[in-house]
């Protein structure tokens, strides 16, 4: 496209990026049967290999593909060695090869829209970073069918043309309504979906594909010139590559050249090529382009002019006597246009105030001395003693003492104990031995409890966000990430430190701690409570943290 026009509108952006405002660019949707040549044009629109296209239904979600203007790098400061690349949004990677661009957008069709036939209406994201292109958005989408086929539901025609009418219904879109030129126009379901949506025809730009497969002695010239079906921004005839071009690998350059060859050649059409092939479509798009921002002008001016006042006051609000030392130097430097940071001294304390002033509001969210504090849900401190009291207590108060063990393993542990004598008292070996694995019970609800603890804390800070933090994104995210960086670092030593309690505890049971009730006191107690007659002999036994009852 036209460099000057890519210059003009890459400075427009460029100023309202900077202002956190974006221009509001057309977005080009390709609208068409299926196979009617749709993502053909798209790719000769942008001038590189890389959509799927072929027979049958090639396109099944949208892929909005935006074009990113980079200027090239410069070979003297960087070692980058391509000036091109597309990157998806649902993979963090670079692509250069525009084959593989192509692959992957086949596999994620797969992935969603499943292998057979079947169509999706979430978009494939792809942004081309180039040199060459103008910050643009363009959407393909899947082609209009009638009947479904493989995987299709029954409705495929209503879902196919409600997800066309979500993109190309946008007043800011330009429609393509792709037809080709061997199938009756009268029987376009682009330019009669193009027509439901502007009906005065301002915003639809007739395609006629496929001139080179129209039979013989019959030409589209009637439809080329307006005279069948009346459109603003007219209608213009490409020819695209057919698919034996694309199995031999013809190259783009190639294709445009025996395109404007046909045009130039052929009886019908030789005095309107000028206003025909993918050439003059590109120029014509170009044109809109240009009328768009042509009409918006006025506005972008009024709202750039709004935009830098808020900016002015946004930045007089957040006293920038902080950042950038005294009120004079700061509005010289702002109508010098120069905003930048630095002052370094300067923007070192303002660092530490908001690290320090990170910490406090970490600290007073657990003591719960936090200005804001919630009325309708626990947070912060009081999280960590409900966790503590509620969640843990209830854990360690539901665990049955005697899981998995009854009287008869009891009476076996005690016989294998005393060997080949009979017993006359209990013996303590038998009581360690059944205790030991009781005790191991209590790990599972303390170590949950430890994560439970851990989590909240990781939420505490990532609540610490006073409104002079906010400002600072990155700062934020980085202060959020270390912090939780430490606690994730402590997860594994706490962990280790409860075990080692339990552990403790196992090891040895202190029969001469005050809560242990020892074997009389747990007879007089089993008698006191005056148990029916034949009842097993009960004995209680009570660790420091547990009660037993065998
Ligand atoms: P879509 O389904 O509308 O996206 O159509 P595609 O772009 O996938 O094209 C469908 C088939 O038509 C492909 O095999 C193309 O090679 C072929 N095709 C597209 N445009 C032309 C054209 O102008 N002339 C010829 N002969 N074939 C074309
Ligand atoms: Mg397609």
């Amino acid at each position: 496209m036209d460099a000057d026009l890519i210059k003009l509108v890459n400075k427009l952006q460029d100023t309202f990026a900077n202002l956190g405002g974006e221009l509001d660019m057309p977005q080009l949707a390709v609208v068409g049967s299926q196979s009617a040549g749709k993502s053909s044009v798209l790719e000769t629109i942008v001038g590189r290999d890389f959509l799927p296209r072929g027979q049958g239904i090639v396109t099944r979600r949208p892929l909005v593909l935006q074009l990113i203007h980079t200027p090239a790098p410069d070979p003297a400061t960087s070692n980058q060695t391509y000036t091109e690349w597309g990157q998806f949004l649902h993979i963090d990677k670079r692509f250069t090869d525009f084959d593989a661009i192509r692959k992957e957008i086949e596999q994620e069709t797969y992935r969603v829209a499943g292998q057979n036939k079947g169509i999706s209406k979430l978009p494939i994201h792809l942004r081309i970073y180039s040199p060459d292109v103008l910050d643009l958005t363009l959407v393909d989408l899947p082609g209009l069918t009638k009947i479904p086929v493989g995987d299709q539901p029954s409705d495929i025609e209503r879902q196919i043309r409600s997800l066309v009418l979500d993109y190309i219904s946008k007043p800011n879109s330009i429609i393509l309504a792709v037809s080709a030129a061997n199938v009756d126009l009268a029987n376009s379901e682009s330019l009669k979906l193009a027509r439901s949506v502007d009906p005065q025809g301002r915003r639809t730009i007739g395609v006629l594909t496929k001139l080179d497969l129209m039979d013989a002695g019959t030409n589209a010239l009637d439809i080329l010139t307006g005279r069948v079906y009346p459109l603003k921004l007219g209608f213009i005839g490409v020819v695209g590559r057919s698919q034996q071009d694309i199995i031999s690998g013809k190259s783009m350059v190639d294709a445009l050249e025996s395109e404007a060859e046909f045009f130039r050649s052929h009886a019908a059409y030789r005095n309107i090529a000028h206003k025909n092939g993918t050439k003059y479509l590109a120029r014509t798009l170009n044109h809109v382009l240009m009328n768009h921002i042509r009409d918006k002008l006025p506005d972008m001016k009024a709202r750039l002019n709004t935009l830098m006042g808020q900016a002015q006051q946004e930045l007089n609000s957040f006293g920038d006597a902080a950042i950038y030392g005294d009120a004079n130097q700061v509005s010289l430097l702002l109508s010098a246009g120069r905003i930048r940071y630095h002052n370094a001294p300067q923007q070192g304390s303002l660092v530490l105030r908001l690290m320090t002033q990170f910490a406090r509001d970490f600290v007073s969210s657990i003591e719960g001395t936090n200005m804001d504090i919630s009325t309708k849900e626990l947070s912060g401190g009081a999280r960590i003693y409900y966790i503590f009291n509620d969640v843990f207590g209830h854990a360690l108060a539901s665990i049955d003492a005697t899981h998995n063990l009854d009287n008869q393993d009891i009476r076996t542990a005690i016989r294998n104990s005393t060997g080949p004598r009979p017993s006359l008292f209990v013996p303590e070996i038998a009581f360690d031995l059944l205790v030991k694995p009781q005790i191991k019970l209590l790990e599972a609800p303390s170590l949950r409890c430890v994560e439970l603890v851990y989590e909240e804390l990781v939420k505490i800070c990532h609540n610490c966000t006073s409104a002079e933090l906010q400002r600072f994104p990155r700062l934020h995210a980085q202060l959020v990430e270390v912090v939780s960086e430490l606690l994730r670092e402590r997860l594994g030593p706490t962990t280790e430190y409860t075990q080692s309690l339990i552990d403790i505890q196992t090891a040895y049971i202190n029969t001469n701690h005050p809560a242990f009730i020892s074997g009389s006191a747990a007879a007089a107690q089993a008698a006191s409570q005056a148990p029916p007659k034949q009842a097993p002999p009960r004995m209680t036994l009570t660790t420091p943290r547990m009660r037993w009852e065998v």
